[in-house]
């Protein structure tokens, strides 16, 4: 078994990043920058966009976060992503979710520039991804798709099953692996809430991607010899043997699992780094296009 080291691969992608950085501020550009909306104090969240900042400084980039109370409206929100979409100095930035239930996420989504829509979730990018037209591919399957990609594993005629279809991971990287491309050219399975035999399906998996967050979901039965595992659940489980009282998990049983499987993803350390490497390099990409400069 392999260990596919999200942590490793996302450290080798953001040392790429940092030296075409470096090149383009020593040739006088400015800095990429990222800006993150952050509304309330959810500590995933949080978590997250420190995650995000502290990858912007070890690459390079200028980055801000823009913190809004639980209570902000709707509008006020809508008039902050106007000035970031008209703001010549941003390259790319998200909205953390999940924001408040009094909050319309879609209509946040809508108003958001395509060009700098760097998390790559606003339809236009989605549209233009599903039809393979140049896009900002959705952070997490792009950093999937860069996973596989670098640790050599082929795509093309290999059963993939994905599981759990969200518009932000299942649903986009079912047709990316689909797709006529290098990456893609596999026979997808879109598994769901509403899937029957279930572990048939998986067990007939080349490449299972667990995208559904329930702990433990994927055992040792429902897999075959030498799958490739992609667990990108993030599910957080008591454990007292831990001073903080729980601990992250994936959707997968690693232990037993993994005794099967040819690679297999962490939790934490896998997905979960490819994540942000990937919205690095989508930002990277809004830059290089703003500015008219080639990849160096
Ligand atoms: P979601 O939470 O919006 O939806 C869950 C999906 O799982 C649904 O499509 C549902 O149909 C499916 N599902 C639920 N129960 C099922 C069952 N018993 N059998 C088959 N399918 C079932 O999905 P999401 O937002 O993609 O999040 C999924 C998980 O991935 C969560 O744990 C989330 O935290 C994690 N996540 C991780 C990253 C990362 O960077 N590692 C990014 C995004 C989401």
């Amino acid at each position: 078994m392999k260990l596919l080291d999200g942590k490793r691969l996302s450290g080798e992608l953001k040392d790429e990043i940092k030296i075409k950085v470096d090149t383009y501020l020593s040739q006088g550009h400015r800095a990429p920058k990222l800006c993150a909306i952050l509304v309330g104090e959810n500590p995933a969240s949080q978590s997250y966009i420190r995650n995000k900042v502290r990858s912007c400084d070890r690459v390079g980039f200028a980055s801000e976060v823009i913190q809004r109370s639980v209570d902000v409206t709707q509008a006020e929100l809508l008039s902050l992503i106007d000035q970031l979409n008209k703001d010549e100095t941003v390259d790319g930035f998200i909205v953390q979710l999940p924001v408040p239930d009094h909050i319309d996420d879609q209509e946040l989504l809508l108003a958001i520039d395509p060009a700098k829509d760097v998390d790559g979730f606003h339809p236009y990018n989605f549209g233009s991804m599903a039809q393979g037209m140049d896009a900002f591919l959705p952070a997490t399957p792009y950093g999937i798709l860069l996973m596989l990609e670098r640790a050599g594993i082929a795509t093309s005629g290999k059963n993939v099953v994905v599981i759990g279809r969200s518009n932000i991971v299942g649903t986009p990287i079912s047709i990316l692996l689909s797709r006529k491309s290098d990456m893609g050219n596999a026979t997808v399975t879109l598994a769901h809430s509403r899937t029957k035999d279930l572990k048939e399906i998986c067990q007939r998996a080349d490449i299972l991607i667990s995208a559904l967050g329930k702990p433990f979901f994927i055992t040792h039965d429902m897999v075959k010899e030498g799958v490739v595992i992609i667990d990108v659940g993030i599910n957080r489980i008591d454990d007292l043997t831990k001073k903080s009282g729980s601990r992250l998990v994936g959707d997968v049983d690693f232990e037993k699992v993994s005794t099967k499987a040819s690679y297999i993803t962490p939790v934490p350390g896998g997905v979960g780094p490819m994540t942000v490497a990937a919205l690095m390099m989508n930002t990277l990409k809004s830059y290089q296009k703003k500015l008219g400069l080639k990849d160096e």
